[in-house]
């Protein structure tokens, strides 16, 4: 499988430099150059198998070449064993034709977890191939750091350094970072906010200059492929379980950087039947805005209920919109060109095309607290915040009731308890078992200043070969 920028201008790879790398070097993401298409039969015939199987069919197509086939079984299996449910991703129904798919039975209890405990083990195997070691370097507000610490763990070739803003994490999510053992794990608190760390992130993406050429940075945000591959998987997961393929479901999907719904859209043209994609958003409404009124447009970022959700403009929405403008690389680099200046919008007949593909609704904090406390106490369900804009936003955009609509829960509510104190629900939501001593466990994390020197310098001397 080779793999394509959406901005047209940089070489095609293959799926080992597409792990690797982060941007394309024209700024633009990597895509497959073509996707793979399964049969009604073939899907039919994927009935029963247990979660790590399913998701070998799915996505060997993707590794092909990269990976041997036995290799890849024996990751799938190792990383998806991890997960505290023996259906990994167990859908519940709470309401009529109304699910959610738990996401969150993974080690950090957020959907992240199919994604990056998967990566770490990717990574290791490549790296072990290559006798290279990389140095892993992201920005987290909270989920995307726990997650890739604990994908990384036992990782023998990648050193990982997260940058979280000193005191602005909740003590759950710092916890779940910083107790994490092992020598090639580095947490750095920041004295500033989530954008001082994710700006110096980006700085040093562009300029590595600071290890001196003997490491070179891999991201593990959601602009990096393998985490979308693995989130395709699920879609199947769910349609399998519920009369699929030869009834088709609607999907309702808390969205920030467009990542988990834009695997949706792909699981769809990869084949699935899926009668209806529902784009779930917090306040933070960029996507909402542009399928409501083709302006695509930075608003101010707003602190919501659902921080993981909190984003300005969602980096993963280039994907679509290179399928949108016929895979024509120079028109997206055309069009983000212009947003750089200000507001965009599309031919409408393209436009028109986007509206057809995906509803939108945007929800805020007050009907998230509602959404929760309704659902509380119609079906004794806890939701988190995230997964409550999904449910709000399923309610509302639903077409066809004899259809089963699935609302993607991505977080466990246990992560975000204040949100479900806000709500008024009595019940005090209780961390998993294998989660119960994160009170007592030891810490480690460095407090560093606001400021881009004093974090490579920390990075340079402290990577295993400084
Ligand atoms: C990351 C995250 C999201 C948003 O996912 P995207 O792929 O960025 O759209 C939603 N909910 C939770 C709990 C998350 O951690």
């Amino acid at each position: 499988m080779k793999y394509i920028s959406t901005r047209g201008q940089a070489p095609a790879l293959g799926f080992e430099d597409v792990l690797l790398t982060g941007l394309a070097a024209d700024g633009g993401l990597y895509v497959p150059e073509l996707l793979p298409r399964f049969t009604l039969e073939e899907i039919r015939s994927w009935r029963g198998l247990p979660y790590s199987e399913l998701a070998f069919n799915v996505m060997f197509p993707f590794v092909e070449g990269a990976i041997p086939a036995d290799d890849f079984r024996a990751m799938l299996k190792e990383t998806y064993a991890d997960f505290a449910h023996p259906a990994v991703a167990p859908l519940i129904q709470i309401g009529s034709n109304e699910w959610v798919m738990e996401l969150f039975r993974g080690p950090t209890l957020a959907f992240k977890d199919f994604a990056l405990q998967l990566l770490g083990r990717l990574l290791d195997y490549v790296l072990e191939k290559r006798q290279q070691h990389v140095v892993i370097l992201g920005a987290t507000s909270g989920d995307t750091g726990s997650a890739a610490i604990e994908g990384c763990r036992r990782c023998k070739h990648v050193d990982i350094f997260i940058l979280h803003p000193h005191q602005r994490v909740s003590e759950v999510q710092r916890r779940q970072m910083t107790t994490v053992p092992g020598d090639n794990i580095h947490n750095l608190a920041v004295r500033g906010n989530f954008d001082d760390c994710q700006q110096m992130v980006k700085a040093s993406f562009g300029d590595q200059s600071f290890l001196d050429g003997k490491a070179q940075l891999v991201a593990v945000n959601s602009i990096n492929w393998a985490r979308i591959m693995a989130q395709i998987v699920y879609y199947f997961h769910a349609a399998l379980s519920l009369g699929g393929p030869d009834r088709s479901l609607a999907f309702s999907v808390p969205t920030g950087n467009f990542g988990d719904i834009f695997a949706g859209y792909l699981a769809r043209e990869m084949g699935l039947p899926i009668e209806q994609l529902v784009i779930a958003t917090n306040r933070n409404d960029i996507l909402h805005r542009f399928m409501s009124g083709n302006r695509y447009e930075k608003h101010q970022l707003e602190h919501t209920l659902s921080p993981s959700m909190d984003i300005m403009i969602s980096s993963n929405f280039e994907r679509l919109l290179f399928d949108l403008y016929g895979r024509n690389g120079a028109a997206v680099a055309d069009l983000f060109a212009r947003f750089q200046q200000g507001p965009v919008s599309i031919d409408d007949y393209r436009w028109a095309q986007a509206r057809k593909l995906f509803d939108s609704y945007a929800v805020d904090d007050e009907a998230t607290c509602a959404t929760i406390a309704e659902v509380f106490s119609e079906a004794e369900y806890l939701l988190d915040p995230h997964t409550a804009i999904g449910v709000k936003a399923a309610q509302a955009c639903r077409r066809d009731a004899s259809i089963p609509m699935v609302t993607l829960a991505t977080a466990h509510p246990a992560k975000f308890p204040d949100a479900v104190e806000k709500a008024g629900v009595e019940a005090r939501p209780a961390l998993p078992l294998h989660l119960a001593d994160l009170f007592e466990r030891e810490e480690r994390y460095q407090v560093l200043d606001n400021d881009i020197t004093a974090v490579q310098q920390f990075i340079a001397k402290h990577w295993k070969f400084a």
